[in-house]
């Protein structure tokens, strides 16, 4: 390549567009650049020639010169995407992300003349009028309805549920949850403004320090191994101290937990372990956070005054598993107790006339479930599991999760454990783009205490701009749908996992290959040894590698699983079992020992006064 960063005007003559002209050319022929300089920037390599590859699309068909693209070229590049796409589809298999939507939203394309905006608070009209607020406020009393909270929602009820549509998906979800629980944990308030010529204006203040308990605003995170990535990110956008980080900087050498062996931690580790398996490790366990350790590590930190905050999983992005909600705030419930954590007083101001200290009173625990996959589907096979008139008893009670889990304190108080709850909706009930819930409760959102019948700021959502289309998708999904009709979907999707599981466990005996079928009971996802990378390709499979034994990389083994949807046929399994079972008939199963090294078995040490914050997971975790 020329160097081009001397001389500007003269960049490689590349190839752009489909019509074989070259960048320079085209800006030419637009009067761009005759003699002169450009006033844009021309690429300095091909991008056909360096960006991925995806058979059945060419980059060129896409490139958009200065001239824009014929009406005949820019239809023959959709075309060739919806043909692509149409493809891809027929063979989605790793992925929980709902595929078919039954033909339902062509039925809302007439919607697309509009663009529809919910900006701001979905209770409070604002002033944008294209909006879909109505649908979103259906929509969420819905799933606060199957997730047991109060509803409607009511400001001056601080029982009852808030919530709001995600733009993202589960992370956007999970990164509000983090951001509600910091401030609510670090004794951050939102009180009114001082300033009179600001009138309904409010300013973001931090609590005073507490008088004996330096920690009492210090909020401690905890998550599993299996948690999905998106939340090691908000920890880091947010910079709330995992409790990794925290017991490195603050506790080191003192970690209460032990190793297989029963030998003490000297390191804090960067997640809470999750169940072990029959080989001893994590790695072919459940998925399931380890409630004892969890337990162990909690009793430490709110020990040391911290208040706690922890994401449970509800459908884990690789093994699909849930964590047992329930028995996490039973145990964790009387450790709250002992620490004070149940009730404490945040003082943010005085009273003007009479100098008293205005307080409000807070927990000091926030049990958030990230229910990206699980919280759409698990109310149902939960009511199917009591009630036989839905006709199917489901494998397993999946555990309680939601707002109704309450539990009786020691002094008799009937205490409403978990605090916010995340979900994808592009994953369970399915829609054509990321889009997802968050909900809390009222009395955990941000706002002046001492005026319980304040309505709420209107910027309590994330993003300002929201999608307005998606409450309109999901809300179609639940009109098309009784209650019965969930529990078909979700038996549907039980019912192909639970094939695939046994047929998987057929193909190893009938080829006498290992194939490592396992699946977590309940789950809606079977993983297994992975194929060559042309089925890993052609199926887009999601796969992970790990270590059976921490830091032995002879014993790595390379995982692939397949997510069962709603959506997901059993010819579809059939089609992927018959290539599988050819590579395993033909021994094309890539052999075990036949794995790239990772960048992590050569580890740089840390040099005196670095402090490790926090693990990022790599691939797998559903990024792979
Ligand atoms: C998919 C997933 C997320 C992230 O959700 P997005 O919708 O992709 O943002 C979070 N947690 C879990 C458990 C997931 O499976």
């Amino acid at each position: 390549m020329t160097d081009v960063t001397s001389r500007p005007h003269q960049l490689p003559q590349v190839p752009f567009g489909s019509d074989g002209e070259t960048w320079q050319q085209i800006l030419e022929s637009q009067g761009l650049s005759n003699g002169h300089a450009a006033p844009v920037s021309g690429p300095i390599g091909d991008p056909q020639a360096m960006y991925p590859v995806e058979p059945g699309l060419e980059t060129r068909a896409f490139e958009l010169p200065a001239s824009g693209l014929s009406d005949a070229k820019r239809r023959k590049a959709l075309s060739s995407m919806e043909l692509y796409l149409a493809d891809r589809r027929d063979h989605m298999l790793g992925y929980q992300v709902t595929q078919d939507m039954n033909g339902y939203p062509t039925d809302l394309s007439r919607f697309m003349e509009n663009h529809l905006n919910n900006i701001g608070d979905p209770f409070q009209s604002g002033g944008y009028k294209p909006n879909t607020k109505i649908a979103e406020r259906a929509v969420l009393d819905y799933y606060a309805a199957l997730w047991n909270a109060q509803w409607p929602h009511d400001p001056r009820v601080p029982e009852s549920y808030w919530g709001y549509m995600l733009s993202m998906g589960s992370t956007e979800g999970n990164m509000y949850a983090l951001w509600n629980a910091r401030d609510y944990l670090s004794g951050k308030a939102l009180i009114e403004s001082t300033e009179p010529t600001t009138f309904g204006a409010l300013r973001y203040v931090q609590a005073a320090p507490h008088i004996d308990n330096p920690n009492a605003f210090h909020p401690v995170a905890f998550f599993s191994e299996d948690t999905h990535y998106s939340f090691a990110k908000a920890v880091r956008v947010l910079n709330v101290d995992t409790f990794h980080a925290a017991g490195e900087a603050l506790y080191p050498g003192r970690c209460p937990l032990t190793d297989a062996d029963g030998r003490p931690l000297k390191e804090w580790p960067t997640e809470v372990p999750s169940r072990r398996g029959p080989s001893g490790n994590s790695a072919d366990g459940p998925g399931e956070i380890d409630i004892d350790a969890l337990e162990t590590l909690v009793k430490f930190f709110a020990g040391n005054g911290h208040p706690i905050m922890i994401s449970l999983n509800y459908g884990s992005t690789f093994k699909g598993a849930h964590d047992d909600v329930r028995r996490v705030c039973e145990r964790l419930l009387p450790i709250f107790e002992e620490n004070g954590l149940l009730e404490r007083p945040v003082q943010y101001g005085k009273d003007p006339k009479t100098g008293e200290a205005k307080i409000d009173l807070r927990r000091g625990f926030w049990i958030h479930v990230d229910g990206a996959l699980g919280a759409g589907y698990g109310p149902f096979m939960r009511m199917a599991y009591e009630d036989p008139r839905f006709g199917w008893t489901p494998e397993v009670d999946l555990p309680e999760f939601d707002f109704g889990l309450t539990l009786s304190s020691e002094d008799d108080n009937q205490i409403d454990m978990v605090a916010s709850i995340a979900m994808s909706g592009h994953k369970w009930p399915g829609a054509p783009w990321p889009c997802g819930i968050y909900m809390t409760k009222v009395k955990y959102q941000l706002m002046p205490p001492s005026q319980p019948q304040y309505i709420g700021s209107p910027d309590t959502t994330f993003a300002g701009s929201r999608n307005g289309f998606s409450p309109l998708v999901i809300w179609d999904h639940l009109a098309r749908h009784s209650y019965q009709d969930q529990v078909n979907l979700i038996r549907h999707a039980q019912d192909l996992s639970i094939y695939l599981e046994n047929r998987l466990r057929q193909l190893e005996r009938k080829h006498r290959v290992k194939l490592w079928p396992a699946r977590t009971r309940g789950a809606l996802t079977v993983r297994f040894r992975r194929p060559s990378d042309k089925l890993v390709d052609k199926w887009s499979l999601s796969t992970e590698d790990v270590f059976m034994v921490p830091k032995k990389p002879e014993t790595r083994r390379r995982y692939a699983h397949i997510f069962l949807m709603a959506s997901t046929t059993r010819e579809k399994i059939d089609a992927f079992l018959a290539e599988l079972e050819r590579e395993c008939a033909d021994q094309l199963l890539p052999a075990v020992e036949a794995l790239p090294t990772l960048a992590a078995e050569a580890p740089v040490e840390l040099a005196d006064g670095v402090l490790s914050l926090a693990a990022v997971p790599g691939p797998g975790r559903g990024f792979q």
